[in-house]
């Protein structure tokens, strides 16, 4: 029999945390998760005013939306927040980890502070969401988990030794999730975005940016909706039987 599924909100009754969603790839993100019907939780960490304006772009649009002050690294703040998302959302279907730093130097001058601080957001960021989202995931034996790697943890990259590693063991982190995950019904996959035109790659000097353009295949820098709609495939029920894949969404540059 045909069935007739509400293809413009396919999302519709669903929650969905998307971490560094104030600006951004996860702005992005959390638009059109919420275009699709999800309601989203907004987490920030700095950017408080930015968090409230995709807040209201969202309501404004007839969607739900609430925001969440949180630094990822810290997994009591991590806690705290899943526990007010289920209380404030009722459930949780879809974490989205996004939020991540660079801090970029050749290994012969990188600090290990900026060494730990890449590791810490990144990486201990996105274990410390699965974590906490992972109970109310297993009860109701259903949940997408989609962390955002970096072609930079496939290819590696000069200058990113941080970066890359914390993007690496994103990778790894998601493949062995999937297999814990998988006879509970939760899947759990990662996206490794090229060079995105965010404020992060905004800040590369302009002889980066010309190298990395020689690397893209297609010839340009990707624009975060391009991100997000990877994302909410991975979020929705068309991507049931896809768990501990890395998705490149990079111009090609991984080929
Ligand atoms: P961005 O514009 O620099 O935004 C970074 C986001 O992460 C902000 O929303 C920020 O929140 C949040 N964040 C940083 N530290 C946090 C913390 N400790 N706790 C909570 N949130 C934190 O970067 P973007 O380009 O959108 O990148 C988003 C994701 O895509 C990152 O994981 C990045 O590594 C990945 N990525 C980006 C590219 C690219 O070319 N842009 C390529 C590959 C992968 P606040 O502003 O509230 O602090």
């Amino acid at each position: 029999m045909l069935e007739i599924e509400n293809r413009e909100k396919p999302l519709a009754g669903q929650v969905a945390l998307v971490t560094g969603a104030g600006r951004g790839i996860g702005r992005q993100i959390a638009l059109e998760l919420a275009r699709q019907g999800a309601a989203v939780a907004i987490n920030y960490n700095g950017s408080e005013d930015r968090a409230r304006k995709v807040q209201e772009e969202i309501q404004k649009a007839g969607g739900q939306a609430r925001i969440y002050p949180c630094n990822v690294a810290d997994e009591a703040q991590v806690e705290q927040m899943l526990k007010q998302v289920q209380e404030d959302l009722g459930h949780l279907d879809i974490l989205v980890n996004n939020a991540g730093i660079t801090r970029d130097s050749l290994i012969m001058r990188m600090k290990e502070e900026d060494f730990d601080a890449v590791i810490d957001t990144n990486l201990k960021g996105t274990f410390h969401t699965i974590k906490h989202a992972v109970r109310p995931m297993l009860k109701q034996r259903r949940g997408k988990i989609i962390n955002i790697s970096s072609v930079s943890g496939i290819l590696g990259n000069a200058g990113q030794a941080n970066y890359a590693a914390s993007k690496a063991g994103v990778i790894g982190l998601t493949k062995t999730m999937a297999r814990e995950l998988a006879s509970r019904g939760i899947t759990v996959n990662a996206v490794a975005p090229g060079f995105v035109e965010t404020e992060m790659t905004e800040a590369l000097p302009e002889k980066a940016r010309e190298a990395a353009m020689g690397m893209i295949p297609l010839g340009r820098f990707g624009r975060p909706e391009e991100i997000a709609y990877m994302v909410a495939f991975l979020a929705s029920h068309k991507a049931d039987y896809i768990t501990g894949q890395v998705l490149s969404v990079d111009g090609g540059m991984a080929i």
